[in-house]
C-alpha cells in the first residue's frame, strides 16, 4: 500500500482534530458540546442549523423608530426591575448605550434580571415601539450576551473597561454572532432518555456553537469532506460542490445562497436514501429463494368458496397483483394499502389459503394483541371445517401452551400462525414458512421486516396498511416496497356522519346512545388515557365540570352513574389478557352496550353492530388516529356516527379537528396529517431502521425527493453494484450508514 500523502495526511487531521484543543473550550465546556455528540471538527461541520437570523444590518441606538424590526448592538448600562403589583407583572427595562448614544429594552418577565449584568456587550433584536415618555424602546427583544470574552483584545482598541472609558463596541465584519446572516442551532441533544422523553436542552449559547463552528469553517476543514456525488448529478442538478455548501448553510451570504446550499445537502441525504433503498430491492428481488406459489383455478375456486362473500372489482384486483408476485421465486415485497375497513383482510386471507393450498404455512403478524385476537379468530370462523389449522400466539400466554404452539408450527401441523411481534422471537421456528402478511404496518420498520426474512429461507412479504402513506413517505420509507391500493369499499358499508359536538350537546349524544342500544347496536366511548386528571367537580347547578384530560376507569364510572340502563365496561391495556378477552367476547355476543376504551380499539376491531364512536378530548389524537377510531364504526349497512368533543387550544389542534370533521377519505387525510404534524412525528424514526434525516424535510422537500429518486434508480441501472471508480465514495458512504441497518449484503 503506498504511503499517503502528506497533505492528505494533514487533511485527515483537520477533520479529526478534537475539539478539546479549541479556543474556549474547557473540561465543562467540551462535555456540554459532547452531549450534542459534538466531539471533533468534522462533528460541528454537520452540525446543522435548524433556523438563520438576518442580522446583516445594525440600526444605531438613535436612530430607531416605532414600527421597526432592529438589531442593536450595544452595552448594558443599567437594568431595573419593577413589580407592577396590580398587575401582578415584573416589568425589567435595560438602559442600554452605543456609540451613537442611549435607548430602552424593556421586557415583561423576570428571567432577564440574572442575566443583564451592566457593563456587558449585548445584540439585541426585536421590535421597536414608542413608549410613554415619548421615546422608543426595543419590546421583549431576543438578546445575546457578546459577553467578556468577545471584549478579547482582538476585537477591541484597546482601552480598558470601565466607567471611565466605555471599550469601543467589538467589530462587526468578523463576528458569527452579528453583522450577517447567523444560523441558530438546536441545542436539544438527539438521543431520547432511556424513558423516552426528551432530554433538556444543553446549556450553551448560540453564540459559543457559532463560534466554534466559525473557527472550524475557517481553518479549511470543509475543503477535506469527501465529495460523494458525482460531478455529474451535480452539474445537471445545479448543486454546489460540498464544502461551498456546508459553508454557504452555517454563514450564509445571502438567503438564496443559504437555500442553494441546503438544496444541495437535503439532496445528497435522499439521494444516499434512494441509493440505500434501491440496492436493497434490487437484492431483495434478486434472490431467487422464496417457494413459488402459483394459482391455479382449482385452487382459486376453493379459496372463493371459502369466503362468506364476492371480492369486489378492487380486491380481485388487488389479489391477481399478489398472486402474481406469488407465482415467482423472487420474493415478493409489497404493500397492501386502502381505507379502513375496504377489505384488504379478506385479501391477505385468500393469500394465505393460496401458501397453505402448497402445502406451506404463512404468519399473519398484527400490532397488537386485541387484533391479534380477533384475526385469529376471524380466520378461524372462516375455516371452520376445513384441515387448515389457525393458533394465535401469544406473550402473556403459559408456558405449557406456548410450547404446544411452538412444537406444531415446528412439525408444520400449524398451517397459519397468527401473533404480535412475539412471532418474531428467535425461538419461533417454522417448518416451511412461504408468506408473511403484517397487519397495520406502520408499527413495522424495515428492520422488522428485516426480522422476518430471517424466519423463512426468503418469505413472500405482504405489509398491508389503513393508515395510507403521504406520498414523499413511500417514497423514501417504504421504497423497497411495491405497492397495491384498494379504492373504494365493500358493498353495504353505512354511512357515518361525524360531528364535532359541544358539551351543552352532551345531553342529546347520550340519548342517542341509548336509542342506538334499544336497537341492539353498540358504542364505543374512547378516551386518550387510563387515568384521568380531570376533575369532576358537581357545581351548585349539579352540572359536571370537566377538566383535561379524561381518564377511562372514570369515564366508566360516570357513565354508569349517568346512564343506568346501558351495560357499560372499560377496556385497556393495563388489564390482563383474560379480562380483555372477557370484554370483547361480551360486546360480540351483545352483551354490552358501551365500551369505554383508550386507543386500543383504533386498529382492526370490527362490530358490524357498532353504530356510535364518541371520542373525548379529541385535541388529544393524531389525524390519522381519529380516522382509524371512525372506521370502527359503519362496518355493515347501518347508518353511524362519530362524535367528538374537542377542546382545541392551539391553531394546530383546531386545524386538526376540522380537518377530521370535513375529510373522509383516508387518503387526504394521510396527507394532511402529514402536512400538520411533518415527518418527524409522523413515523419515528427509530421503528423505521432509517437514518434520521438531518437536512431534508419531506413535507417541504418533494420536488429534490423526486430528482433523488430518478437519479438514484438511473445511477443503479448503470451499475447495480456501484463499482465503478468514480462511485467510490459513494459505496462507502452506504456500506456506512445503510448496510447494516437495511441488510445489505455484498457491500464489502
Ligand atoms: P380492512 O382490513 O381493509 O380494514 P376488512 O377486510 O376488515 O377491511 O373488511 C371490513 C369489513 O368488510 C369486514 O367486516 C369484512 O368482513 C367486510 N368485507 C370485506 N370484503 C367484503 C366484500 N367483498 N363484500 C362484503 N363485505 C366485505
Ligand atoms: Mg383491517
Amino acid at each position: 500500500m503506498p504511503a499517503r500523502p502528506p497533505a492528505a495526511e494533514a487533511a485527515g487531521e483537520r477533520l479529526a482534530r478534537s475539539l478539546q484543543y479549541f479556543k474556549g473550550v474547557g473540561p465543562k465546556r467540551y462535555e456540554l458540546l459532547e452531549r450534542l455528540l459534538l466531539r471533533r471538527v468534522e462533528d460541528l461541520l454537520h452540525f446543522w442549523p435548524v433556523d438563520h437570523k438576518d442580522r446583516a444590518s445594525l440600526t444605531p441606538l438613535a436612530r430607531l423608530r416605532p414600527g421597526q424590526e432592529a438589531n442593536v448592538r450595544a452595552q448594558v448600562v443599567d437594568v431595573q426591575a419593577k413589580i407592577l403589583y396590580r398587575a401582578g407583572k415584573h416589568r425589567v427595562e435595560a438602559l442600554l448605550h452605543d456609540e451613537s448614544g442611549d435607548g430602552f429594552a424593556v421586557w415583561w418577565s423576570p428571567y432577564v434580571l440574572e442575566k443583564l449584568d451592566p457593563g456587558t456587550w449585548c445584540f439585541f433584536s426585536g421590535k421597536v415601539v414608542a413608549n410613554k415618555q415619548g421615546g422608543v424602546e426595543l419590546s421583549h427583544p431576543e438578546f445575546e450576551i457578546l459577553g467578556k470574552e468577545d471584549l478579547g483584545a482582538d476585537l477591541l482598541t484597546g482601552a480598558p473597561a470601565g466607567e471611565a472609558a466605555r471599550p469601543a463596541p467589538p467589530s462587526t465584519s468578523e463576528h458569527p454572532d452579528f453583522g450577517r446572516i447567523v444560523p441558530v442551532y438546536s441545542l436539544r441533544p438527539r438521543q431520547r432518555r432511556p424513558d423516552g422523553t426528551e432530554p433538556p436542552e444543553v446549556k450553551l449559547s448560540q453564540s459559543v456553537l457559532r463560534k466554534l463552528i466559525w473557527q472550524a469553517l475557517a481553518c479549511g476543514a470543509p475543503d477535506d469532506l469527501a465529495e460523494a456525488l458525482p460531478e455529474g448529478l451535480r452539474g445537471k442538478r445545479g448543486l454546489p460542490p460540498l464544502p461551498e455548501a456546508v459553508r454557504q448553510f452555517h454563514f450564509p451570504k445571502s438567503f438564496e445562497s443559504r437555500d442553494r446550499a441546503r438544496r444541495r445537502l437535503a439532496y445528497e441525504e435522499l439521494f444516499m436514501l434512494a441509493l440505500g433503498m434501491g440496492l436493497r430491492r434490487e437484492q431483495v428481488a434478486r434472490r431467487q429463494t422464496a417457494r413459488k406459489l402459483p394459482m391455479g383455478p382449482n385452487v382459486r375456486k376453493r379459496i372463493e368458496a371459502r369466503l362468506p362473500f364476492e371480492l369486489t372489482e378492487a380486491q380481485r384486483a388487488a389479489l391477481e397483483e399478489i398472486a402474481a408476485d406469488l407465482a415467482q421465486a423472487r420474493p415478493m415485497n409489497r404493500l397492501l394499502q386502502g381505507d379502513v375497513g375496504c377489505g384488504k383482510t379478506a385479501v391477505a386471507v385468500s393469500a394465505m389459503l393460496l401458501a397453505v393450498a402448497h402445502g406451506a404455512q404463512a404468519a399473519l403478524l398484527a400490532p397488537t394483541e386485541v387484533l391479534a385476537e380477533q384475526h385469529a379468530r376471524t380466520l378461524a370462523d372462516l375455516l371452520k371445517g376445513s384441515r387448515v389449522n389457525v393458533s394465535l400466539l401469544r406473550g402473556q400466554r403459559a408456558k405449557k401452551e406456548r410450547e404446544v404452539f411452538l412444537a406444531h408450527l415446528a412439525s408444520g401441523d400449524l398451517h397459519i400462525a397468527v401473533g404480535t411481534h412475539a412471532l418474531l422471537g428467535e425461538d419461533v421456528k417454522f417448518k416451511n414458512l412461504a408468506l408473511v402478511v403484517v397487519d397495520e404496518q406502520h408499527k413495522f420498520g424495515v428492520r422488522q421486516r428485516m426480522a422476518l426474512r430471517a424466519k423463512g429461507a426468503a418469505p413472500h412479504v405482504l405489509v398491508m396498511t389503513a393508515t395510507p402513506i403521504p406520498r414523499t413517505l413511500g417514497l423514501t420509507l417504504y421504497s423497497d416496497l411495491d405497492v397495491t391500493t384498494i379504492t373504494g369499499f365493500p358493498p353495504g358499508r353505512g354511512e357515518v356522519v361525524t360531528r364535532w359536538v359541544k358539551e351543552k350537546d352532551r345531553t342529546k349524544v347520550y340519548e342517542l346512545l341509548i336509542a342506538e342500544a334499544r336497537k341492539g347496536h353498540a358504542a364505543y366511548v374512547v378516551l386518550p388515557r387510563i387515568e384521568g386528571d380531570g376533575i369532576e367537580s358537581e357545581g351548585g347547578t349539579g352540572e359536571k365540570l370537566w377538566s383535561e384530560v379524561k381518564g377511562v376507569e372514570d369515564e366508566r364510572k360516570r357513565l354508569a352513574r349517568h346512564l343506568p340502563s346501558l351495560r357499560i365496561e372499560a377496556l385497556h391495556g393495563r388489564m390482563k389478557a383474560e379480562e380483555k378477552d372477557a370484554v370483547l367476547a361480551r360486546l360480540r355476543e351483545g352483551r354490552l352496550d358501551v365500551l369505554v376504551s383508550t386507543l386500543v380499539v383504533e386498529v382492526g376491531i370490527d362490530l358490524p353492530t357498532a353504530t356510535v364512536m364518541l371520542i373525548e378530548n379529541a385535541e388529544r389524537f393524531g389525524l390519522a388516529g381519529l380516522h382509524q377510531l371512525r372506521g370502527r364504526v359503519g362496518r355493515s349497512g347501518l347508518k353511524s356516527w362519530c362524535f367528538f368533543f374537542g377542546e382545541a387550544k392551539t391553531k394546530d389542534a383546531r386545524e386538526r379537528l376540522k380537518a377530521f370533521a370535513k375529510i373522509k377519505d383516508g387518503f387526504e387525510i394521510a396527507e394532511e396529517d402529514f402536512r400538520l404534524r411533518g415527518p418527524g412525528q409522523f413515523f419515528g424514526t427509530e421503528q423505521s431502521g432509517l437514518p434520521e434525516l438531518a437536512v431534508a424535510d419531506l413535507a417541504r422537500d418533494r420536488e429534490i425527493l423526486l430528482h433523488a429518486r430518478d437519479d438514484a434508480a438511473e445511477l443503479l441501472k448503470r451499475d447495480p453494484d456501484l463499482r465503478k471508480p468514480e462511485y467510490a465514495e459513494l459505496r462507502r458512504r452506504i456500506r456506512r450508514d445503510f448496510a447494516q441497518r437495511l441488510g445489505l449484503v455484498d457491500m464489502g
